[in-house]
């Protein structure tokens, strides 16, 4: 299992690099977007590490309230589309987890489904639109199906930021049909989503985290 100090651990990580990988995701989000989107992550991914540390949180708190408060400042700190959703994400998976102070694979499982639904219940994106969507559900997928072959917690996460990386390289050739990206019609092809991208690097931190 893994505890509140592990969610901490993957926030970090995942704000670590969101920042390191900035430039790269603005870049995409330049070529089918308006550039801005590694901006967005690395400002909301900072506030979250901020509101998760320094006393902030009580010391006690639960990996659930560790992820809905990253979450909330994720939401309150971030422009754009990516804000919202990856908010949303976090605080629903957060949610899922109740007051649960020992993670297991099944309850990790539940809350990554939980988040995908929140992502597809605001954005109203499914697999295909060439989205976050399309890195997200392939790895929730895989996540479940690791699990049910007996797949301990590591693996499980190991097998969901596999599947992640390789859904988001699989948004090149899919034509846009949500976000700005979707203005461009057809001329959306040929490119990354940088939504995909950065939701490939959120679960690579958690696979570096407890994998
Ligand atoms: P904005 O487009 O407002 O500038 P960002 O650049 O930060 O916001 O984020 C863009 C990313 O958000 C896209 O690459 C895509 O993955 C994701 N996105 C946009 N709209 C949606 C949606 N409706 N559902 C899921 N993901 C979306
Ligand atoms: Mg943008
Ligand atoms: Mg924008």
């Amino acid at each position: 299992p893994v505890n509140a100090e592990d969610f901490v651990a993957w926030v970090r990580r995942a704000a670590e690099l969101v920042a390191a990988d900035a430039d790269r995701l603005t870049r995409l989000d330049a070529a089918i977007g308006d550039g801005d989107h590694g901006h967005n992550m690395d400002r909301g991914f900072r506030a979250a590490t901020d509101a998760i540390s320094g006393g902030t949180l009580p010391e006690d708190a639960p990996p659930g309230k560790v992820l809905m408060t990253a979450g909330r400042a994720i939401v309150s700190k971030t422009g754009g589309a990516s804000g919202p959703l990856y908010g949303t994400a976090l605080r629903r998976a957060g949610k899922a987890l109740g007051d649960t102070a020992d993670v297991d694979a099944a309850a990790l499982g539940a809350a990554l489904r939980a988040a995908l639904d929140g992502v597809r219940e605001l954005g109203k994106a499914t697999e295909g639109d060439k989205t976050m969507v399309d890195a997200l559900a392939p790895a929730v997928a895989a996540y479940e199906a690791a699990l049910a072959d007996g797949s301990d917690l590591a693996g499980c996460v190991r097998a969901a930021a596999g599947a992640a990386g390789e859904g988001a390289e699989a948004t090149v050739p899919m034509q846009a049909r949500k976000g700005r990206a979707s203005y461009l019609g057809p001329r959306s092809t040929g490119h990354l989503d940088p939504g995909a991208a950065s939701t490939a690097l959120v679960l690579g931190a958690l696979a570096d985290v407890v994998a």
